[in-house]
């Protein structure tokens, strides 16, 4: 991306999916000086419009304006690997010690029960993501990862889930499914799989609610950046718009906003898409249902097969940057890029033969225990969603459905899950934050060369479980 890149092309250079997603990108008017609302929502993302979203359906009275520095989708919205899963970044484990076994067990339910929710929410508003509910496969492509993909399988069964939730696939079952290393022997030893999650193009999704909020008479200013936040007001550089609730929904960039610069760290993922593959590479591939994909490593990678026959592929392994600083530049890593296409060459080679057309990446939202949370101050007024670690695709769907019941008041099952008003403690001051989370990174890739190299588990993996969850 050049940093002369203005306007639309700014925008559509940010994604495979905002540069095909065929909206308009040009920004939507920005906020023309002060003005009144009931909800200010800050951020144009998943979180943002789909909270309009529900408040619109729930109270059509209701005054709501959406403000969003760029435009909508801008963010990890409109870049994201498009798996609408039932992840949740907090393991079962960790939210029992929290609040119990059937509060953790409720929260994953619901994330479950999210998924269908977002594919029907997505028919009944007529916005049409390429929506495929194929699920996901978690790949033992090294003999090393058979042991903790296994683990975590039956961890779920140890809490109710079953074989209709999470199952373990032999390597036959696997390879009916998908020809890793074009069907080699021993391309993989079993994959761990569920059902719960659906292939989506994530642009279209947001810009898609974008829409249809604007519709049904809620505000969207673009170009309108928040400078602050505060109890009844939110402050741009347009104007200020006084509000009885505002909610941020900035995710990956709220270290940006003042007064939250250590609320969530900004966390880099990246990814590619190669050009669409001839229907005879799909012959061999598989991966019919449309099924998002995964394997077993400790720098997770993770991909879809996309509505239009491309193969779109993402890890992790961009540094975190001092400060928490965001910016236009770190938005593409060539080392990451390369390291992401050789690992494509490895599990499809022939991928090799496809030119890689797109390469992008952006911040996700990483709170320092890696709970997300959602929640509504009342005497204040002010709200938040996000914290995902990458998994947010539905849960901000599950966000938006409970940031409407707390604003209107209601209790409900999901007002008392357990993420709800759950606060995280803030990051490390610099360069402690720096230090602690690029070693985690250096020691997640040397794990996976380790195991790579010795097909046995890595130590350095077993102490470490840090950039093993979401995406
Ligand atoms: C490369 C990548 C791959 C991912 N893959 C997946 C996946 O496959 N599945 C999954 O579940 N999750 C995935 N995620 C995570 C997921 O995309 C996010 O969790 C989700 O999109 C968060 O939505 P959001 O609306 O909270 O934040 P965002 O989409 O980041 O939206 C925040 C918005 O706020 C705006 N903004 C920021 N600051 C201000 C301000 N001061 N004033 C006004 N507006 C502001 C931004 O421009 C942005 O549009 C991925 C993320 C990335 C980056």
């Amino acid at each position: 991306m050049s940093s002369s890149e203005t306007g639309e092309d700014r925008y559509r250079s940010r994604s495979l999916w905002l540069d095909t997603c065929d909206d308009d990108l040009t920004p939507r008017a920005a906020l023309g000086g002060d003005t009144s609302c009931d909800v200010a929502v800050v951020g144009g993302g998943m979180s943002g419009l789909w909270t309009a979203r529900m408040l619109r359906d729930a109270d059509p009275d209701l005054r709501i304006v959406v403000l969003e520095a760029d435009v909508c989708g801008f963010g990890a919205s409109g870049r994201n690997g498009g798996w609408c899963s039932a992840l949740f970044p907090t393991p079962l484990r960790a939210l029992e010690a929290r609040s119990g076994r059937a509060a953790a067990v409720a929260q994953h339910r619901a994330m479950i029960d999210t998924v269908d929710a977002v594919g029907s929410d997505l028919t009944r508003l007529g916005i049409d993501v390429g929506f495929a509910r194929g699920g996901t496969l978690a790949m033992a492509t090294d003999p090393a990862h058979v042991r903790r993909l296994r683990r975590a399988v039956a961890e779920r069964h140890d809490y109710g889930f079953d074989e209709t939730d999470d199952r373990w696939l032999t390597p036959d079952e696997v390879v009916a499914r998908v020809r890793l290393r074009d069907g080699g022997p021993d391309a993989t030893a079993g994959a761990a799989f569920t059902p719960h999650c659906a292939a989506v193009d994530p642009a279209r999704l947001t810009r898609g609610l974008a829409r249809s909020v604007e519709a049904d008479g809620v505000v969207v200013h673009e170009g309108t950046r928040v400078l602050s936040l505060g109890p009844g007001e939110a402050r741009t550089d347009h104007g200020t718009v006084c509000a009885e609730v505002v909610l941020r929904c900035t995710e990956g960039y709220t270290a940006g906003l003042d007064g939250h610069r250590r609320d969530l760290l900004p966390l880099y993922s990246m990814m590619i898409a190669t050009e669409p593959l001839p229907p005879e590479a799909w012959e061999v591939i598989g991966l019919e249902q449309r099924e998002t994909f995964t394997d077993g490593r400790h720098l997770l990678v993770y991909g879809q097969r996309t509505r239009d026959g491309r193969l779109a592929f993402g890890g992790r392994g961009a540094p975190y940057h001092f400060g928490s600083r965001i910016t236009d530049g770190q938005d593409r890593n060539t080392r990451v890029a390369t390291a992401l296409t050789e690992t494509l060459h490895d599990l499809f080679p022939l991928t090799r033969d496809v030119r890689i057309t797109h390469h992008w990446g952006g911040p996700l939202g990483v709170p320092r225990d890696w709970t997300a949370s959602v929640g509504l101050d009342r005497r204040s007024g002010l709200g938040w969603a996000g914290g995902y670690v990458g998994d947010g695709v539905s849960t901000t769907h599950l966000a938006g459905r409970t940031l409407r019941d707390l604003v209107l008041g209601r209790e409900t099952d999901l007002t008392r899950l357990p993420w709800v008003a759950h606060c995280s403690p803030r990051w490390e001051p610099e360069p402690l934050r720096w230090l602690g989370v690029n070693a985690g990174r250096v020691a997640a890739a040397t794990a996976d060369r380790r195991e790579a190299r010795t097909h046995r588990p890595s130590a350095i993996g077993r102490a470490m479980g840090w950039f093993t969850g979401g995406h």
